[in-house]
């Protein structure tokens, strides 16, 4: 149904869906089980573990939906979009190929030369090979057209110099891709003159340092690149294009479910502790937080059906992750209905110890990707009232 700007359809599920639902619900009831991972709250960006990267990669489960010969599946956008969920829901350590898988595959696939495709698509379907974001700099967040590292020409290829912020998992990654300026900026055309390189992370000149979040961890980096050399073959798109590609991959980096799935599985945990025993109070708290995630979900899927008739859906992924970053954040603290929650760790109760956590990562959801009020603009302007 077209409405106001925007469109949310009911994808068309088959049963080949609901039995990879069920394949990758068993394995990781098994891993689970095994202790192969402890569930995580914000597992998408808390949990770098390249050894479960590497057994989901041998299941056929990072890249489905890329063609066979670069180690795809040729599955659907929502067959894609099963796996994640279940990832998500059990709170999987999924981050070291997570960006790789959403948004640079992708990337790679639309831009790259046929020679980088067969080298580097296989290997991050494999779980082998994963790669960071370069967008961001000091200065340069929101308004991303303003970034300040420079490519410039030489023989054979370009040289990069400046400085990404905030690179999720880069200390993890062998590549990044990086949003460059290429000609000098022209105030009236601000989007002009970008373009975007995939830059081996051992290259000389690459210097990348963590930065400890307020949960204690090293989860973001940043990044330096002192005159490092980039062969032309690692441009990718045509030099210039950067903008109309980034917008492209923003539409992927939005529209999952990991915006509004990052504290489920502490919802879950929670709900479970207090099953046959909620008060009326709690009772209500539970079936409004369930009745918010089952129209987000809705309209989640909506947008991997729009992606999966090769659309790109940015006015539905930001109203779902506006909508869904404020719900994610909710949850920790709508949980405090169900007893009062010391902001303490290792004190030997799992259950506490999640929730904590969750509540420390809990400020980045409205950030990350996109801030709200950034999401709020292209909303409007979907709307036709900017
Ligand atoms: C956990 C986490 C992981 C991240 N991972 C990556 C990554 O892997 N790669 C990467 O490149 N970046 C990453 N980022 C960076 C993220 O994209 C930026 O933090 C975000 O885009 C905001 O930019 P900024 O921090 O420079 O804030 P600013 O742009 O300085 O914004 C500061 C405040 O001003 C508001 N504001 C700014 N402009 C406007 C406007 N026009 N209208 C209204 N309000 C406005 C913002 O909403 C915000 O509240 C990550 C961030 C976090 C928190």
């Amino acid at each position: 149904m077209a409405s106001i700007g925007f469109d949310f359809p009911a994808p068309q599920a088959d049963a080949s869906v609901d039995e990879l639902r069920r394949e990758v619900r068993s394995f990781l009831d098994e891993e689970a089980r095994q202790g192969g991972f402890v569930p995580l709250a914000d597992c998408w960006c808390a949990g770098i573990d390249p050894g479960f990267s590497r057994k989901l990669g041998a299941r056929g489960w990072i890249g489905v939906t890329w063609p066979r010969r670069y180690g795809g599946r040729e599955l659907s956008a929502l067959h894609r979009y099963v796996i994640t969920e279940e990832l998500l829901a059990a709170g999987a350590p999924v981050h070291a190929h997570w960006i790789a898988d959403r948004q640079s595959g992708p990337l790679i696939l639309a831009t790259a030369s046929e020679a980088v495709k067969n080298t580097v698509l296989p290997e991050i379907a494999a779980g082998r090979c994963f790669v960071a974001l370069g967008f961001s700099e000091p200065g340069a967040g929101s308004d991303l057209a303003s970034v300040r590292t420079r490519a410039q020409r030489v023989a054979g290829g370009w040289t990069l110099s400046g400085t990404k912020l905030w690179s999720s998992g880069a200390q993890s990654c062998q590549y990044m891709t990086v949003l460059a300026r290429t000609s000098e900026r022209d105030p009236q055309q601000r989007h002009a003159g970008l373009t975007q390189f995939l830059v081996p992370l051992d290259s000389v000149g690459v210097s990348v340092s963590g930065i400890r979040d307020m949960s204690g961890v090293e989860h973001f980096n940043e990044t330096h690149f002192e005159d490092v050399f980039v062969p032309d073959e690692l441009v990718l798109g045509a030099v210039g294009d950067g903008w109309q590609q980034i917008t492209n991959e923003l539409a992927l980096e939005r529209s999952g479910p990991e915006r509004f799935l990052s504290s489920f599985i502490v919802l879950e945990k929670v709900l479970q502790a207090h099953a046959g025993s909620m008060s009326p109070q709690q009772a209500r708290v539970a079936g409004g937080i369930i009745a918010r995630l089952r129209g987000l979900r809705a309209m989640s899927l909506g947008v991997a059906a729009l992606l999966g008739q090769g659309r790109s859906p940015d006015v539905e992924a930001a109203l779902v992750k506006d909508l869904g970053t404020r719900f994610e954040q909710d949850i920790c603290e709508r949980l405090r209905e169900f007893g009062p929650l010391r902001m303490q760790q290792g004190d030997g109760d799992a259950l506490q110890d999640l929730q904590v956590d969750s509540m420390l990562r809990a400020p980045s959801f409205t950030l990350r990707g996109g801030t709200n009020e950034i999401l709020k603009g292209i909303i409007a302007r979907g709307m036709g009232l900017r």
